[in-house]
């Protein structure tokens, strides 16, 4: 039988890698985080000085560099660079611009595109991005936008960064992830985009708590579990 699979896209602070991970353990389906692909190679590129908009300086670092993803037998995803776990260096608001940055380059998708795949096609999963409904994989089961304002987006990642005791201020932040949505929205490869047959998730206001019921009772109902 074939495995399912549950594309969650949407902007960045929506909630959906929390959220992703939570519904994959309650099902027993495996997380894939794919923004830690991106963050992964800009963290590499910004290691060996290469800026993201200049595609040929990325796309050598691309070549270069071996990208690994493992999940440990807690069902985490950690990311590997050359063998070594960099999975607590790739969430700095320096490697998450980069990440923007190495995306919107077309060949770079398309290289990373195989690894994605390949992952969907081993297991259940539950697979969050921008463009997992739309291109990834279109022929996902059940295709979720995941949305909520920008200022409910910028407190919730203000929160975690504090939490990961990054120093940031509220403002940045929100000035961060506008730029950042105008930057994923805008590009011309596989732009960030509501996939036709998606379901809208809104959570403005609602609490973690509140999301994760919705979502969840939403995959039960469609899967009928
Ligand atoms: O989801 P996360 O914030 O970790 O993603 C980092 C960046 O990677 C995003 O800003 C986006 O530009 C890019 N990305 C993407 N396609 C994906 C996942 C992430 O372009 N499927």
């Amino acid at each position: 039988m074939a495995h399912k699979s549950i594309a969650i896209d949407g902007p960045s602070g929506a909630g959906k890698s929390t959220l992703a991970r939570q519904i994959a353990k309650e099902l027993g389906f495996l997380y894939v985080d794919t923004g830690a692909i991106y963050r992964t190679l800009a963290l590499a590129a910004l290691r060996k000085g290469v800026v993201p908009s200049d595609s040929a300086g990325v796309l050598a670092v691309l070549q270069a560099i071996t990208i690994d993803l493992r999940h440990g037998a807690d069902g985490l995803q950690h990311m590997y660079l050359d063998g070594e776990d960099v999975t607590d260096h790739i969430r700095t608001p320096e490697v998450s611009a980069g990440a923007s940055g190495v995306s919107a380059i077309p060949e770079v998708r398309a290289f990373l595109m195989d690894m994605q795949r390949s992952l969907a096609a081993s297991r259940d999963v539950v697979m969050d991005g921008r463009d997992i409904g739309t291109v990834v994989l279109p022929q996902a089961d059940l295709k979720i936008f995941l949305t909520a304002s920008a200022e409910d987006r910028a407190q919730r990642r203000y929160e975690e960064l504090l939490t990961r005791g990054t120093q940031v201020d509220y403002d940045t932040v929100l000035r961060d992830i506008k730029e950042r949505d105008q930057r994923d929205s805008s590009r011309a490869a596989a732009p960030l985009c509501q996939a036709e047959d998606a379901v809208l998730v809104d959570t403005t206001g609602n609490t973690q708590e509140e999301s994760f019921a919705l979502l969840l009772n939403l995959i039960r109902r469609h899967f009928a579990l």
